[in-house]
């Protein structure tokens, strides 16, 4: 509840606040008032609080001792000034701008020049020299600004009343207007003013004042302001602060302007100050484009001393802000007025070249650098991006499900991508959704498109995992794979036809749009040499990544199911596999054995077929843990349902219906269609799956335990290191782990024999009931990896495969959450599972080794939270290996804290 009372001190003057206090003045104020402090050229004003907008909203009025507080602090702003509001001789006028602690879409911004009415203008004119015209134009501004934002008046109405007048004039530029002109243009804009507010426009300077205070509170409410907050998770309650600034004219002749400058370029961190600058004009100016902003270097030839001036204060700004700093500033007759700096928002490639340049000046130290870069920021540096220079239309948008971009002729089937990769050109893979069977089509693409599926769909998560462009889920593309095409808002794409995805902003473009790679991951690779390159932005991500390795807690593992991919997140900085599903293994020219297994009627077949994947099986594992040598390598057992290895059931029918038409024989047809009906699911991911299978089909895990250890006995006895760690999936209870463990054991001690090589047995936390009950299965686990994907999935009850293209979009507009949680992990309830199963678990045994294997092991917000709960390492995608790494140093430094700097 918002108390007031007497005592409440609501406003304060530039001179009494400072940078430090942005809840309490917004950071406009903050700032302006820092800048004060500074014996910067700043116009007198003072700060309404974010608390007098809070006791606003709260009870629908002014707080008591408001209206007072602001007449005291008027007053002295009139004595700094020499000038009186409303005074038609000499008037003070005054800018009203909101200011929050955060900036957001929504809020009311600024009204210039309150104080003019129809007499006080003709004592500007006075004050002004004698300059009638800059009069009129500072008064029509206050009605259309006034009009705009605080009585809601349609700005159109008043930029075409504008235009009118220099048609009317015969030109395009509105300094060409006239004292006359202009006076004309005041009464057109009264009478828009009249009849949208069923009003006269307020003469009274007071009445100006507090509509406009009062508006910028109410605009706390705006319906954008409060949708933005919920995605935002920005409190409801902050409220927003209100700067009262004494006014100065950058439209007072050729010798007056504004602009806004930059310390550094934010675009690339290069040194040196960027800008434009407009002569002759008031802020909105600049900002609406009205005309062309000549760089601020030409403000050297047309006023040297402010030049200099500004230089100099944007050289102080910096070294007491350690930051790019972003500034507007006005020219008021040769003289320089600050009117706003904070830190400036700037590129992901500048974050990091200006990180690492304030180290080397000396500004900030590298705990500060690798706080003020993020994951984010560096996972957009990762990835190819379109040199989108000219106008490109985008035909379709789906979910950027993993980013960079790719061109390339359009295919419709794995085997044609293969093919024309074979020929040497660029591809992307089109399909409804694609499905194990497309893998070897999503190596051999440059990108994926799907029209269906979201950011967890097997498009989404393979493509992640290979580092590969994807956009999954443009649903506004109809694909037709028989006719190899798709449509697309009338159009038709044919194949071989090209097109280009952008997998952060998930926009599909029809035709070639130019691509350049990432000297990033070059540098990650090993092909680029930090120490050599001139190449600012690598240099920097080199220093700033050291630093992460040497303050991290958590261990970084990569997700990884073949030799190829663990060499590369090895050379990203992998420190072992924390997840090796091993159903792609049983994919491609193993199908048959997987088909025999799942067909076999006798315990002969079966093992036969076994018998037939054990050294292929052996084989995959070899080469990991050759790639891994020395680094743990988790590889879990077998997960799928086994009818997502046979062919779709529609399809399976009507070939079996064909070819009885056509008398051919199909006994063998027949027979898969039985197993493909007898194995359907309703809920498949809730099904035989996991470690059910293992304790259903005999002989399963058994024969994949045997082919782990036998292959670490291999590597061992050549001369390796293999550190293989058995991952059980599904476990919901500890007597299925209990079960699999004991004829696991039995195996490895078999195999293992006087080798020295150490297997362990974990488990995978991934359905609720086992976070629950954690502490029993502790006793019978070496380690747990917490399978996030599927926690997510069955903490929530969201098919993972269904609900992101569904209906996220809705539950993210109306603020559910802000961020789909099979992205971020949802700290509140999933979060909670995952603490309860560490804590318990640990409290059984001691020491027990902790990890993530879902996607969220690359999130970075997700990364945070496994430090704060104690895990001892992540794992994710090759790709997001480094991402990991920089995330795991800063969650150590804000954990520790700048004191161990
Ligand atoms: C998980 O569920 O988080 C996990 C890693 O396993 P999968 O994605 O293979 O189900
Ligand atoms: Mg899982």
């Amino acid at each position: 509840m918002v108390t007031t009372h007497e005592t409440d001190k609501y406003v304060y003057d530039f001179a009494e606040g400072n940078k430090d206090l942005k809840d309490l003045l917004g950071g406009k104020g903050a700032n302006l008032a820092e800048m004060t402090n500074l014996g910067l050229p700043v116009p007198p004003g003072f700060t309404i609080t974010t608390g007098a907008c809070q006791a606003y909203l709260a009870t629908g009025r002014e707080p008591d001792g408001l209206a007072g507080q602001i007449e005291a602090h008027l007053e002295a702003l009139e004595r700094a000034m020499g000038r009186r509001l409303g005074d038609p001789q000499d008037p003070l006028l005054v800018s009203v701008r909101s200011g929050a602690r955060f900036s957001m879409p929504g809020m009311m911004e600024t009204v210039l020049n309150v104080g003019l009415n129809d007499r006080s203008v003709v004592g500007l004119a006075r004050q002004a020299g004698g300059s009638d015209r800059f009069a009129w134009d500072s008064y029509r501004r206050l009605i259309q600004m006034f009009g705009k934002t605080v009585c809601e008046v349609p700005g159109e109405e008043f930029e075409h009343a504008l235009d009118e007048a220099k048609r009317a004039k015969g030109t395009h530029d509105d300094l060409d207007l006239d004292a006359d002109d202009l006076r004309g243009l005041v009464e057109t804009y009264k009478k828009i003013f009249v009849k949208h507010t069923g009003r006269e426009f307020p003469q009274e300077p007071r009445e100006q004042l507090d509509l406009a205070i009062r508006a910028v509170f109410e605009s706390w409410n705006a319906e954008r302001a409060i949708l933005y907050r919920r995605q935002e998770r920005i409190p409801a309650d902050l409220g927003t602060a209100v700067n009262v600034v004494a006014m100065v004219f950058g439209n007072l002749g050729p010798d007056s302007g504004t602009g806004v400058a930059f310390t550094r370029d934010p675009g690339s961190g290069a040194q040196g100050i960027y800008g434009d600058y407009l002569a002759n004009a008031q802020g909105e100016d600049v900002v609406a484009g009205i005309r062309n902003t000549v760089p601020l270097q030409e403000l050297e030839r047309l006023d040297k001393t402010s030049y200099d001036q500004l230089l100099d204060i944007m050289a102080r700004l910096e070294g007491h802000y350690q930051d790019l700093c972003d500034i507007e500033f006005t020219i008021e007759r040769g003289k320089l007025w600050m009117l706003q700096t904070r830190v400036g928002k700037r590129t992901a490639a500048a974050a990091f070249v200006i990180a690492g340049q304030l180290v080397d000046e000396g500004l900030i130290d590298l705990d500060e650098a690798l706080h003020r870069v993020n994951g984010a920021q560096l996972a957009q540096l990762m990835f190819p991006r379109f040199q989108l220079d000219h106008e490109f239309e985008a035909v379709a948008r789906g979910i950027g499900a993993s980013p960079g971009a790719a061109s390339g002729a359009v295919v419709f089937t794995s085997a044609r991508a293969v093919e024309l990769a074979a020929e040497g050109k660029s591809v992307i893979l089109v399909r409804r959704e694609t499905n194990p069977d497309d893998l070897n089509g999503m190596i051999a693409a440059q990108g994926i498109l799907t029209s269906r599926g979201g950011k967890t769909s097997h498009a989404a998560v393979v493509a992640r995992g290979m580092g590969k462009t994807c956009v999954s889920g443009a649903d506004g593309i109809e694909v037709n794979v028989p006719a190899k095409r798709f449509t697309v808002g009338g159009r038709t794409v044919s194949e071989g036809d090209v097109v280009s995805i952008d997998g952060t902003t998930g926009k599909v473009y029809l035709g070639e749009v130019p691509v350049t790679p990432s000297e990033v991951v070059q540098y990650f690779e090993g092909s680029l040499d930090p120490e050599r390159t001139d190449d600012a932005l690598v240099r920097a991500v080199h220093r700033i990544m050291t630093h992460a390795d040497d303050r991290r807690r958590l261990a970084v593992r990569t997700n990884a199911d073949t030799g190829a991919d663990a060499a590369r997140a090895r050379r990203f900085g992998a420190e072992g596999i924390g997840l090796c599903r091993t159903e792609h293994m049983f994919l491609g020219d193993r199908r048959e054995l997987v088909e025999r297994l799942i067909l076999a009627a006798t315990d002969a077949e079966r093992t036969d077929a076994l018998a037939a994947l054990l050294p292929l099986q052996r084989q995959d594992f070899v080469e990991i843990f050759r790639e891994m040598a020395g680094l743990p390598v988790t590889v879990r057992l077998i997960d799928p349902p086994l009818h997502e290895f046979l062919p779709p059931l529609e399809q399976l029918a009507v070939n079996v219906a064909v070819a009885q038409e056509r008398g051919e024989d199909v006994a063998k047809e027949e027979a898969l269609l039985a197993a493909v009906r007898r194995m359907h699911e309703e809920n498949p991911m809730l099904g035989l799956r996991g470690v059910r299978l293992g304790l259903v089909i005999p002989g399963l895990f058994a024969m994949q335990v045997r082919a782990i250890a036998e292959a670490a006995v291999a590597v061992t006895r050549d001369g390796g290191t293999a550190c293989p760690e058995i991952m059980v999936p599904l476990v919901g209870a500890v007597q299925e782990l209990e079960t699999v463990r004991a004829e696991a054991e039995k195996i490895i001690a078999e195999v293992v024999g006087d080798s020295g090589v150490e297997v362990l047995i974990g488990t995978m936390i991934e359905v609720p009931r086992a976070a629950l009950t954690a502490g029993q299965i502790a006793e019978a686990a070496q380690f747990f990896s917490f399978g996030t994907n599927d926690l997510t999935q069955m903490g929530w009850g969201f098919s993972r495969d269904d609900v992101e293209g569904a209906f996220f979009w809705r539950y993210l507009e109306l603020g559910i959450f802000g961020i789909s949680p099979f992205e971020s992990i949802d700290r509140d309830g999933v979060g909670r599972l995952i603490r309860i199963a560490a804590e318990e678990g640990r409290a059984a045994r001691p020491g027990l080794k902790l990890g993530v294997c879902g996607e969220h092991g690359g999130d970075p917000d997700s990364v945070h939270f496994f430090h704060e709960v104690g895990l001892d390492y992540v794992s994710c995608s090759p790709f997001r290996v480094p991402v990991a790494r920089l995330e795991a140093g800063r969650a150590a430094i804000e954990t520790t804290g700048s004191d161990s700097r």
